[in-house]
């Protein structure tokens, strides 16, 4: 009897694993039409000054619309994209429309607004992606210094290939750099010293909890003195309530992102957001 069980169960999990398979193949299949395409589409998040409460930047968040009116989310579509190598094209469009978008604002009278966009690993491997950047800041007439680009803590930990190299040349472009998911990734810290970026963003799990208990931010507050103590501003992400700004305001952390000012949104509607709000 046990031994059926166990093998009910076991047979359970293949036709589980099997459709997995085929909803992740299928997708795969979908991708690289909806590439070719421009389907997809870039939403945009606020980040804030805290201090100021002026609006300093906009992270540029893929999203993929679809015919029947739903929304697949980059979690499902980015490994994907990253594994069948899509993401260089993909990457490249974002990058496009990113900097055009942050150059419209600029023109808009948003003079000082920074806009920042994902990066991943994959977007390294054919040595490509410095020129990409500099033809999308060309293309776009959006100077360096208001382009930002959110680095993983595995991108930076790589010590194979070329990464370094295509850093260092995407660096002196003058465009900057933000350590995102801090607190998440790979846990040898050295290249924090050895890498200068500009902001540290601080993962929302250790965000969501805030506010709800007394001392529920002892983590929090060393990587905001970490992010001070080497020059970085340190960014809260997921702020999603009054409480956790506040004590977040309280520990001095210089800049936030979360649904307590903002979701994702669509360009025009994140146009609106820029002209109701104090921005830099
Ligand atoms: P990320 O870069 O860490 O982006 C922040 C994620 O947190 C976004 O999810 C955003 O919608 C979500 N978020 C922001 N504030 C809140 C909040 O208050 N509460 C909650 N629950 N969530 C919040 P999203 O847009 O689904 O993106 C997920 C991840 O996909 C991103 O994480 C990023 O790693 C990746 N991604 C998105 N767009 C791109 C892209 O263009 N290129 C690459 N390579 N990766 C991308
Ligand atoms: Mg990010
Ligand atoms: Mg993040
Ligand atoms: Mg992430």
């Amino acid at each position: 009897e046990a031994k059926r069980n166990g093998r009910n169960r076991y047979e359970y999990y293949d036709v589980r694993f099997d459709e997995e398979n085929d909803e992740k193949f299928t997708l795969i299949q979908r991708l690289r039409p909806a590439v070719q395409a421009n389907e997809f589409e870039v939403y945009y998040q606020p980040l804030i000054d805290l201090a100021s409460n002026e609006v300093q930047a906009v992270e540029a968040l893929l999203r993929w619309p679809q015919k029947d009116g739903s929304m697949i989310f980059p979690d499902k579509f980015i490994p994907l994209a990253e594994s069948s190598g899509l993401i260089i094209p993909l990457g490249a469009w974002v990058l496009n429309q990113a900097c055009e978008f942050c150059a419209k604002q600029h023109e808009n009278g948003h003079t000082n607004l920074t806009v920042a966009v994902n990066l991943s690993f994959a977007q390294f491997k054919d040595g490509t992606l410095p020129a990409v950047v500099e033809q999308a800041l060309q293309n776009s007439r959006l100077a360096p210094q208001f382009l930002e680009l959110e680095l993983t803590e595995t991108i930076l930990a790589d010590e194979n290939g070329t990464t370094g190299e295509q850093l260092e040349a995407i660096k002196s472009l003058g465009v900057h750099f933000a350590i995102d998911d801090f607190g998440t990734g790979y846990s040898n810290l050295n290249y924090l010293q050895t890498f200068s970026a500009r902001k540290l963003k601080i993962d929302r799990i250790f965000i969501n909890t805030l506010g709800i208990g007394e001392n529920d931010a002892p983590l929090v507050a060393a990587i905001i003195s970490i992010a001070d103590s080497l020059g970085m501003k340190a960014v809260a992400e997921g702020i999603e309530s009054k409480p956790a700004l506040e004590k977040l305001i309280k520990m001095g952390c210089d800049l936030g992102q979360g649904y307590y000012w903002s979701k994702p949104l669509p360009a025009p509607e994140v146009e609106r957001f820029l002209s109701n709000h104090p921005t830099k």
